[in-house]
């Protein structure tokens, strides 16, 4: 057990699901954070910035009297059970928790001595919004999603499938597809999406009152992961009886982690057919590569760094014709030119037995009419359920296509009747690089798509309403986060250490690599807290933030709120075993991601207008 593990329980502000029961509560009820919340009327700008400001944890308080999830919460043992059906609540509105918040730590003591108010403290009269009632939606649990997204994850392995199967799930909900190459035509109420390069995506509903100028609620993730791209010639001199595929690492992929997997291939191929160039998805999801390991028999030679280039060269079959000039020493065998398709077409350039097997899967007849194609290795693995409980998914590439599934099923699972915005969700490539192609967040994507909604709907002034759109928007960056590993506690910050199963975490950095700040995220958690109790589970908002003496990633959030001038926050899902080929999260966490992301696309307007002077 490492040395700060009781402290970090203590102060976790999350409740801890597998944690024993906990101590008496020390100190810190939630009277006594009234008290000081009220003694500190810009406590939401320091100190904590993810605390609510105290008018929040009253309404949050008041509307909990008299709901079965009160009651609930209220059961003494219920966190001795490993549930996932307990109501989770907000941390400051949870006097329950109140033994596992450290005030004092956040806070300080107040300048002022002040007697404790009566307990329970008088709640005095707010303003408040009615809890949403809406009878014709059945309270859903988190549950509802897991199956769905591992269904997504073992169909897509590559950033073509996952935004072709997302383009799909649009249409079904009735998104129409537009083209940036022609013009379009618009209407209030109507569901569009529009992709680009085929690997990111961004699909926008229009509310049935919206007017150009209004703003937008935006959710914006990526949706590549590491990978091994083939090298543009990836055929290689047969090597002591071995066939092997030349591939490069796309970001940090032929990591560690890719030794001894059983890897398929899969991308995307153009074909020329009637004269048309085609583009088709291309899935062999059989393990067709491996980069064995050296025994550690070997000693020093199996010991590593290794090198990627010529160490962790995929085998991909069998070719004995050269058995007996294999001398021990780094020796190729014969280059050997192909025929397929004949000389100088693409496919000659290609392993044979890949033209073939690809050719076969889309059947190809003639290999002359492929004119390129982009193919990469991926973990063929399934997505599945793991743990005693199926409490955990174990699924490659994860980041970052957990947040971007979540936001596309927050998406379609609104409605654009009652709304004067604009809902949308951009999907971007490239994250893991650096986002500089047309295709990545710091490409012209998003404000491009954006303009030209205005432009659409706007009569004059385009630019200054195009300006009052930016300024009238959200935008939520979702991204996963670090949860937190129990053999390293040492490697994360207390009470930033997000755990599996209970919900989104806001990611802060002191830096900027993050957009968080105290207004965005009063925002985000307004809107959140507006459905509380309306779900079988509520998603609780954990905080994430990396030590001083480590560094943090980045996400699509600060270019593109840089770009447009857009309030943002930086708020995603937390897994484990980030840029793994395969990672881990917890079963109910995109469900409880489509939770967060749906109560911030349905109830951004309202809240915005609570933050509008
Ligand atoms: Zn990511």
């Amino acid at each position: 057990m490492t040395k700060n593990q009781p402290t970090l329980r203590k102060t976790v502000s999350t409740a801890d699901l597998y944690a024993d029961p906990p101590p008496l509560p020390r100190h810190a009820s939630l009277s006594r954070t009234l008290t000081r919340l009220q003694q500190r009327p810009r406590g939401i700008s320091r100190g904590n910035p993810f605390m609510q400001p105290q008018a929040t944890v009253s309404q949050t308080s008041l509307r909990f009297h008299n709901t079965d999830a009160r009651d609930s919460a209220e059961d003494a043992g219920r966190r001795n059970a490993p549930t996932f059906h307990e109501s989770h609540r907000h941390s400051v509105a949870a006097p329950y928790f109140s033994n596992l918040i450290d005030f004092d730590d956040d806070f300080g003591a107040p300048k002022e001595q002040q007697s404790p108010p009566p307990v329970p403290p008088k709640i005095p009269e707010i303003p408040t919004f009615e809890p949403k009632v809406e009878p014709t939606r059945e309270k859903e649990g988190p549950e509802k999603y897991t199956k769905p997204f591992t269904d997504f994850m073992t169909a897509n392995p590559t950033v073509f499938h996952a935004v072709d199967a997302v383009a799909k799930d649009l249409e079904k909900s009735g998104y129409k597809k537009l083209s940036e190459r022609d013009s379009w035509d618009l209407k209030q109420g109507g569901k569009y999406y529009v992709e680009r390069n085929g690997s990111s995506l961004i699909a926008f509903a229009v509310g049935e009152g919206y007017e150009a100028g209004n703003g937008a609620a935006v959710v914006a993730g990526h949706i590549d992961a590491l990978t091994a791209k083939l090298k543009p010639i990836p055929k290689l001199r047969t090597k002591a009886g071995f066939v092997q595929l030349g591939v490069a690492p796309y970001a940090g992929a032929l990591n560690d982690t890719w030794w001894d997997r059983d890897l398929g291939i899969g991308g995307r191929v153009l074909v020329k057919e009637h004269g048309k160039i085609v583009t088709k998805l291309v899935k062999l999801d059989w393990p067709i590569a491996r980069i064995p390991t050296l025994a550690p028999h070997f000693g020093a030679a199996a010991m590593g760094p290794f090198n990627k280039e010529t160490q962790m060269v995929p085998i991909i079959g069998l070719d004995n014709s050269d058995m007996g000039s294999f001398s021990g020493k780094e020796e190729a065998g014969e280059w050997k030119g192909s025929v397929l398709g004949g000389e100088g077409t693409f496919a000659a350039t290609q392993p044979e037995r890949l033209v073939k097997a690809i050719s076969e899967e889309l059947s190809i007849r003639d290999y002359s009419s492929i004119v390129n194609w982009e193919l990469e290795l991926f973990d063929i693995q399934p997505a599945q359920l793991g743990g005693l409980s199926k409490e955990f998914i174990f699924a490659g590439r994860i980041d970052d296509k957990l947040c971007s599934w979540a936001a596309i099923q927050a998406l379609l699972n609104t409605s654009t009747s009652g709304s004067s915005q604009l809902k949308i969700v951009a999907l971007f490539d490239d994250e893991e690089v650096g986002s500089l192609l047309r295709q990545g967040a710091r490409g012209n994507f998003l404000p491009a798509v954006i303009e030209r909604i205005v432009d659409e709907f706007a009569d004059k002034g385009v630019r200054s309403l195009i300006s009052r759109t930016y300024a009238n928007s959200f935008l939520v960056s979702s991204d996963v986060i670090h949860a937190v590993n129990p053999n390293f506690l040492n490697a994360y910050l207390e009470n930033h250490a997000p755990h599996l199963n209970i919900g989104p975490a806001v990611s802060a950095d002191s830096n900027a690599h993050m957009t968080t700040d105290s207004v965005s995220t009063a925002v985000f958690q307004h809107c959140v807290d507006r459905d509380m109790g309306v779900r079988k589970q509520d998603p609780k908002l954990q905080v994430f933030q990396i030590r001083n003496d480590s560094r943090s990633g980045g996400t699509v959030g600060p270019m593109l709120s840089a770009a447009t001038g857009i309030r943002a926050i930086d708020c995603g899902i937390p897994q484990l075993s980030m840029h793994s080929i395969r990672a881990t999260t917890g079963s109910l966490d995109p469900g409880l991601g489509v939770f967060a992301f749906q109560s911030f696309l349905e109830n951004f307007e309202s809240v915005d207008a609570e933050f509008k002077a």
